[in-house]
């Protein structure tokens, strides 16, 4: 029989966390046809894999590309590091479901590049078909935002939901999951996810359990805040009865460097009493997300309009550094008190701003640090993200050894196309997964190739319910990422985030060959996933 592509001579690391063996795939249109050592058959295409690993395509487990598929579908950045599935709709923030006459508020909330989004559609299933029309080069996995939820009923608003709000909440839900969400996340130091009360998430997870919908938790609070914002999650899961991933674990903060061994352990507890809690991280000590995201809560009540004018406001303003700024010389954010040098802006309108401290912006404004800040978010409408380096390294490897942490890039898939690219984004975004692979596999190993693998396909891939994906196997999707443990690495830093990474020459996506050496084939190879 004739498969459509053969790749011959590998050593296959199939995803389970076994060890690698000598053996060939046989790939015949979207599904592995067979493995084995040395398979014989006709095929239409043959890579040759001497010296690679033949793993599993990279499930990313917690990916943030939702409003740059419809610039690059082909979300480069993420394929080029055998990434082949990314989940999406996390930390609060899905483009779906817009409720009638509420698109505007949505744009508004996604703000920078979303403040364009041509919205074309209300509800979650037509937002998945928006989502497949666009042809995407991975398989993408969508939850629905709780944030998106509340602004569909009750608005950007800093209350409780009335019970019919409640209801309509839940009902919003079930058409996702119906549509084919895997479940909700939350992002609960962002407006207006973070408005809910823990009783408000275990009744909206109780109301998802029977239909197996799956609760994504950006906690609370990951500085000082993080043993209880751990057990806020867990007691979300269990009282909801639905499984847990804890997103992004970090302790943020140096004074909450120590608190990381008891937020694992918390996770470990949970689970001696039956509650399914897993976790994931990045291989990075510095975060990023927008920059207003540093102001209190209080200044973000009632949506983007509201914050505008409170940072023009002189009482406001003094409020916010009353309460934030420590010693006079760092500011108390969701990652803990933080340097001003610290904070480093990733993308603004200005871009000659880019790469920029806070400290290096203010001694350029010749105003304390405080006031520049306030002034830039003004200026460019809060339309600023930034890289917040505000963890350890320690707590980095700890994460990543630890058994039941896996790989997600909490990042976007960027295209690479011609021509200069914007601003000075986290070097994640190009770089987790090979950093994995290169840094933390063979420069400073932490975990075993293997591991590392399974972290990365088989333990996401349980996580996602899937039945055939994630392990090379017979009868599986043909997701594959081909390769050289030997010289595996990211490219991207922190001043040079746009490049891709080396040791990586193939990335099979249903079958198709994407990165096929030192081509990019944007096919839209990839699928709308669907819970099975
Ligand atoms: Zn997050």
């Amino acid at each position: 029989m004739a498969w459509s592509l053969l790749i011959r001579g590998g050593t296959v690391v199939d995803g389970s966390g076994a060890p690698g063996e000598s053996k060939d795939v046989a790939v015949e249109g979207e599904r592995i046809a067979a493995v084995g050592a040395g398979l014989a058959g006709e095929a239409a295409r043959v890579i040759d894999a001497t010296g690679l690993m033949v793993a599993p395509g990279f499930i990313d487990i917690h990916s943030h590309s939702d409003l740059f598929y419809h610039a690059c579908p082909a979300a480069e950045s993420k394929v080029r590091q055998g990434v082949t599935t990314e989940v999406v709709g996390m930390c609060s923030f899905s483009p779906a479901p817009v409720a009638p006459g509420r698109a505007e508020l949505v744009r508004a909330w996604a703000g920078g590049t979303g403040s364009q989004l041509p919205i074309a559609w209300e509800s979650f299933g037509e937002y998945l078909d928006h989502l497949r029309r666009l042809g995407p080069s991975v398989n993408i996995v969508q939850f629905a935002g709780q944030g998106a939820l509340r602004l569909a009923t009750v608005g950007p608003d800093n209350r409780p939901p009335t019970p019919a709000e409640e209801a309509a909440m839940e009902r919003h839900l079930a058409e996702a999951l119906e549509a084919g969400a895997f479940g909700f996340s939350t992002g609960l130091v962002y407006p207006p996810s973070l408005y809910a009360s823990t009783e408000e998430l275990i009744r909206l997870a109780r109301s998802m359990a029977r239909r197996g919908g799956l609760y994504f938790s950006h906690i609370r609070g990951e500085a000082a805040m993080l043993e209880d914002s751990i057990a806020e999650a867990i007691r979300i899961g269990e009282e909801g009865g639905v499984p847990v991933q804890i997103a992004h674990i970090k302790a943020a903060g140096r004074e909450n460097w120590g608190l990381m061994d008891r937020a694992l352990g918390l996770i470990e507890a949970a689970r001696a009493r039956g509650v399914e809690v897993t976790a994931d991280v990045y291989p990075y000590t510095a975060g990023s997300t927008k920059m207003d995201n540093l102001l209190p809560a209080w200044m973000h009540d009632g949506g983007v309009a509201r914050l505008l004018e409170r940072l023009a406001d002189p009482a406001a303003r003094r409020r916010a550094v009353a309460e934030c700024l420590v010693d006079g010389e760092r500011w108390l954010t969701f990652s803990g008190a933080t340097g001003w040098d610290e904070i480093v802006i990733a993308t603004c309108p200005r871009a000659e701003l880019e790469g920029m401290s806070l400290a290096a912006l203010a001694r350029q404004a010749g105003t304390p640090p405080a006031e520049a800040m306030l002034d830039l978010l003004l200026a460019e409408r809060a339309s600023v993200s930034m890289v917040i380096f505000s963890q350890s390294e320690d707590n980095v490897k700890k994460a990543l050894a630890h058994p039941h942490v896996m790989v997600g890039s909490d990042s976007i898939g960027l295209s690479a196309g011609p021509g200069p690219h914007p601003g000075k984004p986290h070097p994640r975004m190009y770089g987790t997964f090979p950093r994995v692979l290169g840094r933390y596999c063979r420069e400073e190993p932490v975990v075993s190739l293997e591991t590392a693998v399974h972290k990365m396909t088989g333990m996401p891939a349980a996580k996602l319910r899937f039945k055939d994906r994630g392990l090379v196997r017979r009868g599986f999707a043909a997701d594959l990422a081909l390769f050289d443990a030997a010289t595996v690495r990211d490219e991207a830093t922190y001043a040079d985030p746009h490049r891709h990474p080396t040791g990586i020459p193939y990335v099979v996506v249903n079958g198709q060959v994407v990165v096929d050496g030192p081509r990019f084939n944007a096919v839209p190879a990839g699928r709308v996933l669907t819970p099975a």
